[in-house]
């Protein structure tokens, strides 16, 4: 059938906002360009990865997504509204770090309902959603513990429940794995992805690990001092790189 053809039988449906679009997007602190006109467009339900070596920027562009730094210049939007000046709290986006950051004297299920607690969510159903998303994750046993009694591949997994409790529209995870021995981190690549599935939510992964963004993206974009180089699935990286920077940094394995 020509594609002519196709759009006579079946309109297409309307295209959904992107989660996530950077426009000229440049963040200074004081004379360094820590980013630079940035431009960035993520579809909804994607696995994208920021890749590049330490200092090209990851970070500063994966906070100025959550609100964390607000832009020098430029715009942000997410699923097609505009939130360049909005504070995180206002932007449906959760962030995952490396540090976990649980709450040691609270059990894995407080952990994890935190979000619903402080939004003054029901009881009976704070529990029964806590109790989901620990499902998700593959720790529905371990509510009742405390993170001290659990291993860093446990807490991790807790720290991703916990960000995935409210639905958010956008998960955003700073080198999540990056304290992991590599069984581990080898084991949570995989748990990220299919909690990724799973859940459907947009995951923006930040990493210089090239072999981890390679295996685990939909696309994913190499920075390199403040600039995205380029941007691709991983096999359009792998094949057709774009600048020496790129070959040079996708064929270097750790
Ligand atoms: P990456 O995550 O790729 O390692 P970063 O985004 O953390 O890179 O940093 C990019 C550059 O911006 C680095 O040169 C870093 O030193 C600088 N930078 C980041 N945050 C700040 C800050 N708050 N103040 C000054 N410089 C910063």
């Amino acid at each position: 059938m020509t594609e002519a053809a196709r759009t006579d039988a079946r309109p297409a449906p309307a295209e959904a906002a992107p989660a996530v679009r950077l426009t000229g997007v440049t963040k200074e602190f004081g004379p360094l360009r820590a980013v630079d006109a940035a431009g960035l467009t993520l579809r909804e339900g994607e696995f994208f990865s920021l890749l590049g070596p330490s200092g090209s920027g990851k970070t500063t562009l994966l906070r100025l997504i959550a609100g964390f730094e607000r832009p020098t210049s430029g715009r942000i939007e997410l699923a097609g509204r505009d939130v360049t000046a909005l504070p995180p709290s206002r932007r449906d986006v959760h962030t995952v770090f490396q540090d976990y950051a649980l709450f040691p004297h609270m059990t894995v299920e407080q952990n994890v309902a935190y979000a619903l607690t402080v939004a003054g969510v029901r009881r009976s159903e704070r529990r029964a959603r806590a109790r989901a998303a620990l499902r998700t994750v593959r720790l529905d046993d371990h509510g009742p513990r405390r993170p001290a009694q659990l291993s860093g591949g446990q807490r991790q997994r807790v720290a991703l429940a916990r960000a995935l409790i409210d639905d958010p529209g956008l998960l955003l995870l700073d080198e999540p794995l990056g304290a992991l021995d590599l069984q581990l981190r080898q084991e949570m690549q995989r748990e990220l992805r299919r909690i990724q599935r799973t859940t459907g939510v947009t995951f923006l992964l930040v990493t210089h690990d090239q072999e981890e963004a390679l295996t685990l993206s939909d696309r994913l974009a190499v920075l390199d001092r403040g600039r995205i180089e380029q941007t691709g699935t991983p096999l359009e990286l792998y094949d057709r790189p774009a600048t020496a920077f790129v070959a040079g940094f996708i064929g270097t394995t750790n």
